[in-house]
C-alpha cells in the first residue's frame, strides 16, 4: 500500500470523524490510538473508505506509514495528554515534519509547545476545529496558527476537509504561535454570548409573554429566514419543537436549567480582562452559566424574594427579533475587539475579515451575518464593528428594540445579563462624555494616582483635604 498523506492520533469522537472526512476527500490517512483495539475497530468499520485508511497500534509503525515530510494531527483529550503524545512522537519525527494539535487547547499551552519545538526543525501547529462531531465528519471550520513553513505540508488536506461557504474553504492560516487556538477560544466566547442571548429572548417569550415551547419554536423557525439566519437559531427551533417520548411534554420543559461549561468561554473572558478589553457580553454569558448551576440556591432565592410575575410583558415579536440582532452585533463587536487587541500584543497580524469568512460555515456560530462582518472588515479598517458603516445602520435601526427588551426584562423581573450588558456596552461606546472623570478624582483622592485634564496636556494631582480623624 502507498504511504499516507497525513497521520492522525486519537480515535475519540472528533478524531474518528476527522479521519473519515480525510479519507472521504480522497486522501490516505494513517491512524494511531493509545488503546490499540480502537485502531482495529476503526479500520474494520471504514467500509467504502477502507482503501484510504491504514493504521497501527504501534506508534513507530504508524509514523513509518507516513509520507515525508510528515504531518501528524493530534486529536486527544486537551491538556497533559497532548504533551504526553508530543513527547512520544518527537523522537520518531524528522526535520520538516509537523505536529498539529487539533484539540481545544488553551492557547498559552500552544504558545509553550510552539516554543519548545522551535529550533528543532519539527514544526508545530495549533488548530482550532469547530463544528462538533458532524463538522469533523462533513466539514469543520479550521483556524490555523503556528509554524507557517510547515503549514504547507498539511494545507491541501485540511483545506479539502473544511466546510465550504459559497465554494470558499473555511480554513485559513491566521498567524504564528497560538493564533489559531486563540481565535478558536474567542469563537467559543462569542458562541456562549450568542446562545445566552437566544436563551434570554426565549425567557421573555416563555415567562413574559406566556408562550408555549412549540409557539416559541415557530417564531425561531420564522426568524431563521431573516437577518438572524444562523445555525444556532435553526437548532433552537428544533430543540423547542422536540417532544419527550416518556412524558409527552415538550423536551425543553423537562431539561434541567443548569448549563455546563468546559472552559473556552471562561478563557475568552479571562483573556479580555487581562488585555483590558471590554467583553462584558461574553463575561455575562459565562456568569449566566455559573449562576444556572446554583439550582438549589436559586430555589431558596425564589422563596425569599418571591417568584417573578408571569405573562405580564407587552412586547412584540418583531421587537424581540431586532433586539437579538442588536445584542448579537454588540457581542461580535466585543469578540473581534478582543482578537484585534491580542493580534497587536502578540504580533499576529490577525486577518479579521478572513476569520469572519472561515466562520461562515462549519462552525457553531456559522451564519450569513458573518458574511456581512467579513465584507465590513475587508473594506474598512480593523476598528470596532460598531463603527463599520453597515453595522452603524443596523444598530441605529435596532438599538431601540434592545432598549425596550432590556427595560421589559427589568420591569418584569426577568434576568437578561447578556442583552443588558450588550446595551450598556453600546451606550458606553457611543457616549462621548462618560463619568469616569469622577472615578479619576476618587483615585487621585485616596491613592494619588493623578489625572489628566480636558483643557491642558500633562498629568495632574489635586491637593485634597485630609479626612484623618482629628
Ligand atoms: P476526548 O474524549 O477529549 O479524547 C479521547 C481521545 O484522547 C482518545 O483517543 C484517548 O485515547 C485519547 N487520550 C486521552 N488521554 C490520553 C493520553 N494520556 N495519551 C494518549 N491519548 C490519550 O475526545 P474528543 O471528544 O474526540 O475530543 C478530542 C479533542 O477535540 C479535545 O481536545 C476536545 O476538547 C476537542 N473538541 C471536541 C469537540 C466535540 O464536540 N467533542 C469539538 C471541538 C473540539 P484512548 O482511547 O486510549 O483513551
Amino acid at each position: 500500500m502507498t504511504q499516507a498523506d497525513i497521520g492522525l492520533i486519537g480515535l475519540g469522537v472528533m478524531g474518528e470523524n476527522l479521519a473519515l472526512n480525510i479519507a472521504d476527500n480522497g486522501y490516505k490517512v494513517a491512524v494511531y490510538n493509545r488503546t490499540a483495539s480502537k485502531v482495529d475497530a476503526f479500520l474494520e468499520s471504514a467500509g467504502d473508505l477502507a482503501g484510504n485508511v491504514m493504521g497501527s497500534g504501534d506508534l513507530a509503525a504508524f509514523v513509518g506509514m507516513l509520507k515525508a515530510p510528515r504531518s501528524v494531527i493530534v486529536m486527544v483529550k486537551a491538556g497533559e495528554p497532548v504533551d504526553a503524545v508530543i513527547a512520544e512522537l518527537r523522537p520518531l519525527l524528522e526535520k520538516g515534519d509537523v505536529i498539529i494539535d487539533a484539540g481545544n487547547a488553551n492557547y498559552h499551552d500552544t504558545v509553550r509547545r510552539f516554543a519548545e519545538l522551535d529550533g528543532s526543525g519539527i514544526g508545530f501547529l495549533g488548530i482550532g476545529v469547530s463544528g462538533g462531531e458532524e463538522g469533523a465528519r462533513h466539514g469543520p471550520s479550521i483556524m490555523v496558527g503556528g509554524s507557517q513553513a510547515e503549514w504547507k505540508n498539511a494545507e491541501a488536506v485540511l483545506t479539502a476537509i473544511s466546510a465550504k461557504f459559497d465554494g470558499e474553504p473555511c480554513c485559513a492560516y491566521l498567524g504564528t504561535g497560538g493564533a489559531g487556538h486563540f481565535v478558536k477560544t474567542i469563537h467559543n466566547g462569542i458562541e456562549y454570548a450568542d446562545m445566552q442571548m437566544i436563551a434570554e429572548i426565549y425567557g421573555v417569550m416563555r415567562d413574559g409573554l406566556g408562550m408555549s415551547a412549540s409557539e416559541c419554536a415557530k417564531v425561531f423557525n420564522d426568524w431563521n429566514a431573516g437577518p438572524l439566519d444562523s445555525y444556532l437559531i435553526e437548532i433552537t427551533g428544533h430543540v423547542l419543537d422536540a417532544v419527550d417520548e416518556a412524558s409527552g411534554q415538550p423536551l425543553v420543559d423537562i431539561i434541567l436549567d443548569s448549563a455546563g461549561q468546559k472552559g473556552t468561554g471562561r478563557w475568552s473572558a479571562i483573556e479580555a480582562l487581562n488585555m483590558g478589553v471590554s467583553a462584558t457580553t461574553i463575561e455575562g454569558a459565562v456568569a449566566a452559566r455559573s449562576i444556572s448551576s446554583m439550582k438549589t440556591e436559586r430555589i431558596e432565592g425564589e422563596k425569599l424574594y418571591g417568584a417573578a410575575a408571569k405573562g405580564k410583558a407587552t412586547i412584540s415579536l418583531e421587537t424581540l427579533e431586532k433586539a437579538l440582532l442588536a445584542g448579537k452585533i454588540a457581542a461580535y463587536a466585543q469578540g473581534f475587539a478582543v482578537m484585534a487587541k491580542a493580534s497587536e500584543e502578540n504580533g499576529w497580524n490577525l486577518p479579521l475579515d478572513v476569520i469572519a469568512k472561515i466562520w461562515r460555515a462549519g462552525c457553531i456560530i456559522r451564519s450569513r451575518f458573518l458574511d456581512q462582518i467579513s465584507q465590513s472588515f475587508a473594506s474598512g479598517t480593523a476598528a470596532n464593528l460598531l463603527t463599520q458603516p453597515a453595522f452603524v445602520e443596523l444598530m441605529k435601526e435596532c438599538n431601540g428594540a434592545l432598549r425596550a427588551v432590556v427595560a421589559t426584562c427589568a420591569v418584569n423581573e426577568m434576568p437578561a445579563p447578556c442583552l443588558s450588558s450588550a446595551l450598556a456596552y453600546f451606550d458606553a461606546y457611543r457616549q462621548a462624555n462618560g463619568t469616569t472623570n469622577l472615578t479619576q478624582g476618587q483615585r487621585d483622592f485616596f491613592g494619588a494616582h493623578g489625572f489628566k485634564r480636558i483643557d491642558r496636556e500633562g498629568d495632574f494631582h489635586h491637593k485634597w483635604p485630609s479626612l484623618v480623624a482629628k
